[in-house]
């Protein structure tokens, strides 16, 4: 492995690099994930009476049924943090109208915090893969480069396991469902992968008037 502090050897390479996959890490992985961005809100803490007008009722995570869906919940001290698919490019991801993408989708969820402070705000890569099927796989039949990549923006618990099961792999350990496609198969490439970005653009176009006509 050549990096920029020097030449690592190994006997085996376990990629786990998430939507932050270089492009030119490995020929084996170009054009095999398609990075989506997810941006987030999150408001300052609620009062008594505005939790009360909200309805929330838990803690725990929330989604709506849009195919651009909003994730939602409300954190430990009250703040209510909210995330949507809304930017394309990075170049663009810090725009503010992606900003106000979610501001609007929050206050019409919950009208009740219209004008309410956001404290903070970010936006981050989720690393799709084109089938939206993660994969951990040998990604060479006899050679020794693994990766665990590809869980749609649904990695924070999946990735744990992605990562055991890798190492399995790496250390030439059995399991029970290794046979599954998820362990047997490449991530796939797609043929207008160049183009991709022009597609996405029409797509979530067409996703979001079809959201809001349902
Ligand atoms: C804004 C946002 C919201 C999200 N919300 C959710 C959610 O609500 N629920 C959920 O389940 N998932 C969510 N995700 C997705 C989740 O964060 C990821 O699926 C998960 O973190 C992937 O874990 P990982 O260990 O595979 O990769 P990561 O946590 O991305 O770690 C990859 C690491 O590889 C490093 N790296 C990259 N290239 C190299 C290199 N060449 N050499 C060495 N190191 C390198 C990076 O610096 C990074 O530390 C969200 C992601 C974003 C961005």
């Amino acid at each position: 492995l050549r990096t920029p502090g020097g030449t690592v050897r190994a006997r085996a390479v376990g990629i786990a690099t998430g939507a932050y996959t270089a492009g030119g890490l490995t020929p084996l992985l170009r054009g095999r994930l398609m990075p989506i961005l997810s941006n987030s809100i999150v408001t300052r803490p609620l009062t008594a009476a505005e939790l009360d007008a909200t309805g929330f009722r838990t803690k725990l995570v929330l989604t709506d049924t849009r195919t651009l869906r909003h994730y939602y919940r409300l954190l430990p001290d009250n703040r209510l943090q909210i995330g949507s698919r809304s930017a394309i490019t990075g170049a663009d991801a810090g725009h503010p109208r992606h900003l106000q993408v979610l501001i609007d989708g929050m206050h019409r969820k919950f009208p009740v915090l219209h004008g309410i402070e956001i404290d903070y705000s970010w936006w981050g890569w989720v690393d799709v893969s084109h089938d939206m099927m993660p994969r951990i796989f040998r990604a060479e039949p006899q050679g020794n480069l693994f990766y665990a990549l590809g869980y749609g923006g649904n990695g924070v618990s999946y990735s744990a396991q992605a990562g055991r099961r890798m190492a399995q792999m790496i250390g030439g350990k059995d399991f029970i469902g290794q046979d599954l496609p998820i362990f047997t198969s490449a991530l796939p490439t797609h043929a207008f992968a160049p183009f991709r970005r022009i597609g996405q653009r029409m797509l979530y176009r067409w996703y979001h008037a079809r959201d809001e006509a349902a």
